[in-house]
């Protein structure tokens, strides 16, 4: 499959990891809009939220990718907070066809996002 992320989550591609478990990776992301700026992607190829395939899987595929979410900002020491963005969607922003969080951290966020 031609998908830049699944080549990401398989090396083909290289990219700065910060993390890697069974389900999912974290890579820094190449053009960072934060002082930290990871993406956290699942190594199994999902297009976008919108594309959830078998629900259960899914599903505790998610809540799996938010709790390493959570301990990746921990390591990254976001004390002060942090936010997740999942961009779903051309309306939502998304340019990379395989679902990922942005964990943005190190800098007071602004709202309403752009
Ligand atoms: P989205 O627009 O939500 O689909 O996010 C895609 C993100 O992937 C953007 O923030 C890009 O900067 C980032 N990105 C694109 N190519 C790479 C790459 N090779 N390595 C790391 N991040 C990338
Ligand atoms: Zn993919």
């Amino acid at each position: 499959m031609d998908c830049l992320f699944c080549k990401i989550a398989s090396g083909d591609i290289p990219a700065k990891k910060v993390f890697e478990d069974e389900v999912a990776i974290a890579i820094h992301d190449i053009n960072p809009q934060a002082p930290v700026h990871l993406l956290v992607l699942p190594r199994k190829h999902i297009a976008s939220l919108a594309h959830m395939h078998s629900p259960d899987e899914d599903r505790t595929l998610l809540g799996n990718l938010l709790a390493s979410v959570n301990r990746i900002a921990a390591e990254q020491l976001l004390i002060h907070g942090y936010r997740i963005v999942i961009n779903t969607g051309s309306d939502g922003g998304q340019t990379v066809n395989h679902l990922h969080f942005h964990l943005l951290g190190g800098r007071g966020m602004e709202w309403p996002p752009g």
